[in-house]
């Protein structure tokens, strides 16, 4: 059996190699700027940067001009937060989000409420939903933006995207969603669901890290933002830089993998992840958090009543168990997560709570063995 059991897919994933494999050439010897308009090596990489816009684009149903590449999903997230409050304000100046959103889209909000956004955080449900009517009923004259985000990082949970666009639509607000967990793994088109942007990044679907995007829609009457970063005018006047030719080749050859193999990923993670459940909810104190159908198929997030979660991911951590209390983002610091809190659960059930990501490596063997891990980690916890 493989160690470690990695079942952190939601922090990061391995690159394919066939990813790898396409990027290599990209480094030394393919290594022109894709802005050099005057020699081979130029073209070489505009070319490949073509390829993989297309590439990426088609992921998520998107034109290729639809696409903007950046560093990640967090300078994404800022890039549309940020970009659509400075093209409205002060006219418009009202963010609405929600208490689980990733800290890329919470703290970029709260940055705006120093500018001068009027900022509406809404409540979630136990089961980590959004209220649509909750959320229309905050919709106001000077409202310019929705931000929610596709599926949650900590638990799966899908919000009702469909819903929440019809509703944007109608008000005539804008909707931004990071889509980081769920492009990829799920189906997701942006014109069906009616999203006008969208923020992804390749290291969560086996690309590799350090490269995301954007997707503005330019369909219809095109949505319009500012840049945030000033300079060579790459990528529409909207994110200056020189590209990173390497990272964007693997990031579209994640994409065309991803799109390849999504059906077969997500039954092979749902698999394990529902046995991986079952077994769990066994276990006296435990719950599952977050809404069980409305999910993506790879994750599941598990309160451990009257266990110490720190000393648990500890004894799992030491035996070769790679997974995390929440967002590797926020594990830094020892605040227990905002998202759990967000759905009810007090400090301590917060603090004693789980998420385990699974992916494409993962196996039968390294479920059980995981299993058997836990299920003495938490007696020995339990009877000291
Ligand atoms: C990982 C993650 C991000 C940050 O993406 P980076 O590319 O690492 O900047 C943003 N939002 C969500 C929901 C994430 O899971």
């Amino acid at each position: 059996m493989r160690l470690p059991v990695y079942l952190d897919h939601n922090a990061t994933t391995p690159c394919d190699p066939g990813v790898l494999e396409a990027m290599l050439p990209y480094f030394a010897e393919n290594f022109g700027n894709a802005a050099s308009r005057h020699h081979t090596l130029g073209w070489m990489a505009e070319d490949a940067v073509a390829e993989a816009r297309e590439e990426v684009a088609q992921l998520i149903g998107a034109d290729p001009a639809e696409i903007i590449f950046t560093s990640g999903a967090t300078e994404a997230d800022n890039l549309a937060i940020k970009g659509i409050f400075e093209e409205h304000f002060p006219g418009k100046g009202h963010i609405i989000t929600a208490a689980t959103e990733h800290n890329a889209v919470l703290d970029t909000c709260r940055h705006l409420q120093q500018k001068g956004a009027r900022v509406t955080v809404l409540p979630v449900g136990g089961d980590g939903l959004v209220d649509p009517a909750g959320l229309e009923a905050a919709i106001a004259p000077d409202t310019v933006l929705i931000a929610l985000m596709y599926a949650n990082n900590e638990t799966g949970v899908l919000q009702p995207m469909r819903e929440i666009s019809a509703l944007a639509q109608k008000r005539g607000v804008l909707l931004f969603s990071d889509a980081v967990q769920a492009v990829g793994k799920i189906p997701l088109n942006v014109r069906d669901t009616g999203i006008d942007l969208m923020a992804f990044t390749a290291h969560k679907m086996y690309g590799p890290k350090g490269v995301g995007a954007l997707y503005i829609r330019r369909r219809g009457q095109p949505v319009s933002l500012r840049a945030q970063m000033d300079g060579g005018g790459h990528e529409r006047k909207l994110r200056s830089g020189t590209l990173n030719v390497p990272g964007i080749v693997g990031f579209g050859k994640a994409a065309a993998l991803a799109a390849e193999r999504m059906e077969q990923d997500a039954l092979h993670a749902a698999v394990l992840r529902d046995r991986l459940e079952d077994a769990l909810l066994q276990l006296s104190g435990t719950a599952v958090n977050g809404n069980r159908e409305q999910r993506l198929p790879h994750v599941t997030n598990i309160s451990f009543g009257g266990v110490e979660g720190e000393e648990l991911l500890t004894l799992l951590n030491n035996n070769d168990i790679a997974l995390s209390s929440g967002s590797a983002c926020s594990s830094a610091t020892t605040t227990p997560s905002h998202v759990l809190k967000a759905m009810g659960l007090d400090d301590v059930l917060a603090y004693a709570s789980l998420r385990f990501s699974l992916g494409r490596s993962n196996t039968e063997e390294q479920i059980s063995y995981t299993l058997r891990r836990i299920d003495e980690a938490v007696t020995a916890l339990r009877n000291p």
